[in-house]
């Protein structure tokens, strides 16, 4: 039995340097794509629930590598964030969404892009400035631009994020927090930070037919949000039966496959929902 656990900590620690190796050698490769082009945006359609009109679209990585193939964000994020990767990922998806949103606004003036950013983006002293300078650059309308926050991301350093989000505020930046639902921030704090509203997590979305619990908390959310002023998307859509469900608790806005999967930024002037789901 003893040499088995000694056995069992060895494969342990093997399997960590394993990983790590593995680590290092995705953020390498990762780091190559970024030169080649190889790294790229899809949008994904944002749309209210009342009228069916396409409000704006959330900026989504896509890394295909011509051995490893398409990896997933999930995966190759928490790769850059442990590195500094992060810092040179987060500036070309800021500047490329601004540049392809500023491309919409011909056919279709008003049109928002949603860019995710990571904690350590935040944690950042230039991320405004960052923010400013890809407007800039791209004649992007400040009020255009939303950026999608995580709560855990907002609890790192609380003053340096209240500061950070007032100045995003004050230049019409909207600012939206992501995966709702998942942490502990109350909807007052986040009405203090001058939130513009929170996207549901798809894990409740997923739930909400089956899980009473699940539709609970939902309906709570936006009963809460909006009576503090701010407004909810749902993320994950996948049915009819949840939009009407998300619809009847008074959600404001919908994302997900039912919609639209995530579509190169080209196509987004032109996507319409099916009608009859309106
Ligand atoms: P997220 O911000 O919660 O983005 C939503 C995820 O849900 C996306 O996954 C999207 O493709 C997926 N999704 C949308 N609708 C549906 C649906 O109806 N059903 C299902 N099953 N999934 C749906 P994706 O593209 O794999 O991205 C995963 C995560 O990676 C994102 O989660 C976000 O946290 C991160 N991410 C993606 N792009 C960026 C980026 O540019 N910067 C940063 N910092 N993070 C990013
Ligand atoms: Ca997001
Ligand atoms: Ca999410
Ligand atoms: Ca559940």
């Amino acid at each position: 039995a003893k040499l088995e656990g000694k056995n069992g900590l060895f494969f342990y620690r093997d399997h960590l340097r394993a990983a790590a190796e593995e680590n290092l050698r995705l953020e390498q490769l990762l780091r190559e794509s970024l030169e080649r082009g190889e790294v790229d945006l899809n949008y994904q359609p944002i749309v209210a629930l009342d009228s069916g009109r396409v409000v704006g679209a959330e900026a989504l990585l896509r890394w295909h590598h011509p051995e490893l193939g398409q990896v997933e964000p999930d995966r190759f994020i928490a790769v850059a964030e442990s590195s500094t990767l992060i810092d040179e990922l987060g500036r070309f998806v800021l500047a490329r969404a601004c540049h392809d949103a500023a491309a919409w606004q011909e056919s279709c003036p008003g049109l928002r892009v949603g860019v995710n950013i990571s904690g350590r983006q935040l944690l950042r002293r230039d991320l405004v400035h960052l923010v400013e300078q890809s407007l800039a650059e791209s004649g992007l309308p400040a009020a255009c631009l939303s950026l999608e926050l995580t709560e855990s991301s907002l609890l790192h350093d609380r003053d340096l994020a209240a500061e950070t989000l007032l100045a995003l505020r004050q230049r019409d930046i909207n600012v939206w927090l992501d995966d709702f639902g998942t942490g502990f921030s109350g909807l007052n704090h986040l009405r203090q930070l001058r939130v513009s509203g929170v996207k549901i997590d798809r894990s409740f979305v997923a739930d909400i037919l089956s899980d009473p619990d699940d539709l609970a908390l939902s309906s709570a959310i936006i009963a809460m949000a909006h009576s503090v002023g701010m407004r909810v998307i749902a993320e994950g859509v996948e049915s009819r039966e949840q939009l009407e469900l998300l619809r009847d608790n008074g959600c404001d806005l919908v994302q997900g496959f039912l919609l639209a999967r995530p579509m190169p930024a080209a196509e987004i002037a032109a996507f319409r929902p099916e009608p009859g789901l309106f």
